[in-house]
């Protein structure tokens, strides 16, 4: 799952991109409205988290763009202490959720994780597939009830496969979520990853559509 963070204090931003890497998620981090709004709107993001006071171009107006041109993904805004009118105004300029600074690091993987799963249509913080339950509070991939060993990029593809089971997912929508930098992305690394998670899990459950990508069969 892939994150674009966007604050311009730049001690709190490097903290919170060490908290949502640990949480195995990708981040980008753009400092100021004018690069926010240009990495959102070309870029293929799960969540954004959107600081309102930013340099350039107020948060509300970069959301407001976005949300114009047509990009659905989920935004939880950050919005200053005691601000009931920020909130407001972020909510009706398409914010999914807010979270007033300061805040606890553990609210907002809680708010994200929330937001996730709510835009791929899931209700509760445990998804399940045939015999494959994930937990999104603890990255935990479990098969009948017994976690298995995953490597990070592994538990990045099931975690974006298991939220979007029974699409086909291309090779290149696989790579735009689990890499940061276009230089980083080669599609034969993504047959690896499945390759591996193909031998840890039940046989036919990571499916190759030809020429498409891959789906995940959801078992009956
Ligand atoms: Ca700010």
């Amino acid at each position: 799952m892939r994150i674009l963070l966007v604050e311009d204090e730049l001690t709190l931003a490097e903290q919170l991109k060490s908290t949502l890497s640990t949480a195995a998620y990708v981040v980008s981090h753009a400092d100021n409205g004018r690069d926010a709004w240009f990495l959102g709107d070309v870029e293929a993001f799960d969540a954004v988290i959107l600081d309102l006071g930013l340099p350039e171009m107020d948060g509300i107006s970069v959301l407001k763009k976005w949300r114009e041109a047509g990009h659905k993904m989920p935004v939880l805004i950050l919005t200053a202490r005691d601000n009931w009118y920020e909130k407001v105004t972020g909510i009706d300029a398409g914010a999914d959720d807010y979270l007033t600074k300061p805040f606890h690091s553990e609210e907002l993987l809680a708010r994200l994780r929330a937001l996730l799963r709510r835009s791929a249509g899931h209700a509760s913080a445990m998804l399940a597939c045939g015999r494959l339950t994930l937990d999104t509070r603890n990255t935990r991939l479990m098969l009948d009830g017994h976690p298995l060993t995953l490597t990070s990029h592994e538990y990045m593809v099931i975690a974006f496969l298991m939220h979007h089971q029974g699409e086909v997912i291309s090779r290149t929508t696989l790579m735009e979520h689990i890499y940061e930098h276009d230089s980083e992305r080669d599609s034969n690394t993504i047959d690896v990853f499945v390759a591996r998670l193909r031998k840890k899990l039940p046989v036919d459950t990571i499916e190759t559509v030809r020429g498409l990508g891959y789906r995940l069969t959801v078992q009956a």
